[in-house]
């Protein structure tokens, strides 16, 4: 019997010929990426078990991105960043992506200049799970972990990604290993081409809605055929960043020549280690779920309040009113997203509260860069009446402190281009978030009530 992606990679990285399902195994980690949410308490177990002056298992595979809590005057939040800062000088780390460029300063937010204009430094890059792609620290074939659920993102690039605690990022970071369960494997084989207004966003809502918010619970997510080779990097992206909504362990795509030169031109860009090695799936692997979808019967689809799972198609929302829509995060908030969103606002009014926050600080670059006819997609976004902000980061998509942009403070119904949406997940308790497709946000902004965003695609 063959193996999945999945397997092969865990087996390469235990030094087993193969690997089983449901086995144990020592597993050497290729990256190990924390920001400042779980940051200080990962330094704060490294520090306890190895000692106060021990050093990381490797420098240049740990990956530090303040992203979550950060433009908010909390001072506590504030120092977390700062804390970043300290372990990052004293560790020498070559890749943290600081908020300010003064390695000894401190860092403040400064809210009386707003939350539009851009208040980070030049290393500065943004969220997480984005970045990570961006500054060439995804290869097919490795084991990436990160202190955040959403880490699984990574599998768009054929690696085995995931999530991990405090406790087990400290013992990573002292000896570049982890003891993993080999997850077994679920296959997604996508045949058929989206449809114009459907996006890699509906085709997770609609495979979460199939097998509901838990799945693939410690399952891994194999997506592949003919549908996820058509697919671009941002669309494999947004799907595997999402298995963990279905409580998978993580989601993977195969590697083929798009990744490859994803990957090539970033690593190239950016210096970053440049070996890698790909694994495919044997024939004859074991699946203990294998199904078909025919992405050109999917239409643009809506995760209702208050799980993931709670699927419904946006045309059958219609009577839903909302009162803010939200572009942005690690799963929305990519340059593609927004373009989508561009081509549905152009030239129009959003009717609601819609707030815009770019992933990274490239995506704010190319959104200022990138024209639909004689306009930026910023420009749009902007004449539309979306408040777009600078500071590429989380912000609202975990809520986060009082005064974090576009945070849901009271009870209201959000539609939102985010990943997760159980009670609270953007604010306020009483609220209801619905996760959509950037294209999907964009037509309920226009119009005030979930719409299909097909009446409006141009
Ligand atoms: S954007 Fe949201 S889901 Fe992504 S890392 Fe930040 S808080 Fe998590």
């Amino acid at each position: 019997m063959g193996m999945t992606l999945t397997e092969k990679i865990l087996a390469r990285a235990s030094g087993k010929a193969r690997v089983y399902a449901g086995e144990n195994v020592w597993v050497r980690v290729d990256i190990l990426m924390t920001y400042d949410v779980c940051g200080p308490g990962t330094i704060g177990v490294f520090k306890r078990e190895f000692g106060k002056s021990a050093k990381v298992w490797d420098p240049k595979k740990i990956v530090i991105t303040p992203d979550h809590y950060i433009f908010t005057t909390d001072a506590l939040c504030n120092r977390n960043v700062d804390t970043l800062r300290e372990f990052a000088r004293e560790q020498g780390l070559p890749y943290f992506y600081d908020i300010i460029d003064d390695p000894r300063g401190h860092w403040k937010y400064d809210a009386s200049r707003g939350p539009l204009v851009r208040q980070h430094g030049s290393h500065y890059v943004g969220v997480c799970h984005t970045a990570l792609p961006l500054k060439g620290h995804t290869r097919p074939g490795e084991v990436l972990l990160g202190t955040d659920s959403h880490t699984c993102t990574a599998g768009a690039f054929g690696e085995f990604a995931t999530g991990i605690g405090n406790t087990d990022a400290g013992f990573v970071m002292g000896t570049g290993k982890i003891l993993l369960k080999v997850p077994e494997t679920m296959l997604f084989w996508f045949e058929g081409a989206l449809q114009p207004g459907v996006m890699g966003k509906d085709v997770i809502l609609h495979v979460i809605g199939e097998i509901g918010f838990d799945g693939a619970t410690y399952r891994a997510m194999e997506f592949r055929g003919p549908g996820a080779s058509a697919m671009n990097m941002d669309d494999r992206m947004t799907i595997a960043n999402m298995a963990i909504e279905a409580g998978g362990k993580n989601g993977i795509f195969e590697a083929d020549q798009k990744t490859f030169d994803y990957v090539n031109e970033r690593v190239a860009a950016n210096g970053t280690k440049k070996e890698y090695e790909a694994v495919t799936p044997d024939a004859d692997a074991s699946y203990v779920y294998n199904k078909k979808f025919d992405l050109s019967k999917l239409e643009p689809t809506v995760a209702c309040h208050p799980d993931p799972g709670q699927r419904k198609l946006a045309r059958e929302l219609g009577h839903v009113a909302l009162d803010r829509a939200y572009i942005g995060s690690c799963t929305g908030g990519k340059t593609s997203d927004f373009i989508a969103f561009a081509r549905v606002v152009k030239g129009r009014q959003v009717k609601i509260d819609t707030f815009g926050v770019p992933a990274t600080t490239q995506v704010v670059q190319d959104l200022r860069a990138v024209k639909l006819g004689d306009k930026s997609v910023w420009q749009i976004l902007v004449d539309a009446g979306v408040r777009m902000t600078e500071n590429a980061g989380c912000a609202a998509c975990l809520g986060g402190p009082e005064d974090t942009f576009g945070r849901v403070n009271t009870p209201m119904k959000c539609i939102s281009a985010t990943n997760r949406n159980f009670p609270g997940r953007m604010g306020n308790r009483e609220s209801q978030v619905l996760l959509a497709s950037p294209a999907t946000v964009a037509a309920s902004a226009l119009t005030g009530k979930v719409t299909d965003p097909r009446e409006f695609w141009s």
